[in-house]
């Protein structure tokens, strides 16, 4: 279904515009394999894009409109680059994403053309797997491509952060655009926040995939929680500059400083600060286990992730830790984890090809005895970042 998906797309533009697609373009959503709440302490994320995608096909329009339709929520959206405004109608708020990536572009000087656009994507909405980061970068790719611009793809990350912040009001840190832009098929992406650089690194070719269960628990905490652990790490950083004044964030502290000055810090704080600077150092191992081959090596790095994530940083909760308990009792599991903020969401599992249908059984009829929750699981490998097809 998915190789069909562009001609489906540039199908359904024909029937609803009367003419045809003259660009399509897709962006994908994202897993972090490693590196969880890393991202606002200015350390290492190391996310992949996934085999799922927002797709958008497009032509030009010469009255500065951009009339959208969106297949998934069978809406039409319509408005004027002249004067682009959040709307507020329900239905439509989909269209916010187009229209803040928009805004963002000309504030930039970049010249857009109305458009005709059809869109549909495989991405979970809501899931956690950056649905919105997908629609931003999709987007932007679009509307550059139309009035022949060739936009830098970090460039475009940092721009689809900036329109999520500034445009749609979520306070989002660089990751999800980051991979969502520049993602490498079959590789994963380290990401050093702090200074944008980056490398891609190898996922191995074959023997491993990517599984994703999603715990299908509504999320609740996480804004509060979220800005509480933001604070925790500020109140950390501002204790142990006294001992150690060049440090600006977390990320600047290594283990053995930590251990010296832990001391000084509030119980509460000294965990979380523990999970951030542990975290970083997983992140950094993990790569060199990938480079040397060692798939259990990393997965035993991830399983310690959960563990800080839910022992020090408290962001787990019964159901991703239900997830977590019944992946890893399959064999063929290297490793499990929750991904994302917390509270909810997915978690992520590195699994052996030939334990795959194993997890596909067994996983869901544990999780459900535990939870009385169903889980959905999707499997991937590493996926090429946005692309124009067309
Ligand atoms: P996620 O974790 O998936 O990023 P968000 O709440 O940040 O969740 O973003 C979800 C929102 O992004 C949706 O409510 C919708 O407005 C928009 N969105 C996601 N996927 C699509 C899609 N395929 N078509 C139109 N809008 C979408
Ligand atoms: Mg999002």
């Amino acid at each position: 279904m998915l190789a069909s998906l562009p001609q489906e797309l540039e199908t359904r533009f024909a029937d609803l515009f009367g003419r045809p697609a003259e660009i399509v373009v897709r962006a994908p959503g994202r897993v972090n394999l490693i590196g969880e709440h890393t991202d606002y302490n200015d350390g290492f994320v190391f996310p992949c894009a996934i085999e799922r995608s927002i797709w958008m096909a497009a032509s030009p329009r010469s009255d500065g409109q951009v009339r959208a339709y969106s297949l998934n929520f069978g809406q039409s959206s319509t408005f004027s680059l002249n004067t682009i405004e959040k709307t507020q109608n329900p239905s439509e708020a989909w269209s916010n994403y187009l229209r803040a990536i928009a805004a963002i572009l000309q504030k930039e000087g970049v010249a857009l053309s109305g458009l005709d656009v059809v869109t549909y994507g495989t991405v979970p909405i809501g899931a956690g797997l950056s649905s919105s980061a997908s629609m931003l970068v999709a987007a932007g790719l679009m509307y550059t491509s139309a009035v022949g611009e060739e936009i830098d793809l970090k460039r475009l990350a940092l721009l689809s952060q900036r329109a999520e912040r500034e445009f749609v009001g979520v306070n989002v840190g660089i990751m999800d655009q980051f991979i969502s832009a520049l993602g490498k098929r079959d590789h994963a992406l380290f990401i050093d926040t702090r200074t944008l650089d980056y490398e891609a690194v190898p996922l191995p070719a074959s023997g491993v995939q990517i599984v994703i269960a999603d715990t299908n628990k509504k999320r609740g905490l996480v804004d509060s929680e979220y800005n509480n652990r933001r604070s925790e790490c500020e109140q950390a950083v501002k204790i142990l500059k006294g001992f150690l004044p060049s440090i600006t964030a977390l990320r600047d502290v290594s283990i053995a400083e930590f251990e010296q000055y832990a001391h000084a810090l509030p119980e509460v704080v000294c965990k979380r600060a523990r999970h951030v600077i542990s975290e970083n150092t997983r992140v950094l191992e993990s790569i060199t286990a990938l480079k040397s081959g060692d798939i259990a090596l990393f997965g035993e790095l991830m399983n310690a992730s959960h563990e800080s994530l839910k022992d020090d940083y408290a962001v787990s909760c019964s159901e991703l830790d239900a997830l977590v308990t019944a992946s890893r009792s399959v064999e063929g599991v290297f490793g499990s984890r929750m991904t994302g903020a917390g509270f909810g969401g997915c978690t992520v599992s590195l699994v052996a090809d030939s334990a795959v249908n194993a997890f596909q059984e067994q996983v869901p009829a544990l999780y459900q005895q535990a939870t009385g929750l169903e889980t959905t699981i999707y499997t991937t490998k590493a996926e090429q970042g946005a692309e124009r097809i067309r």
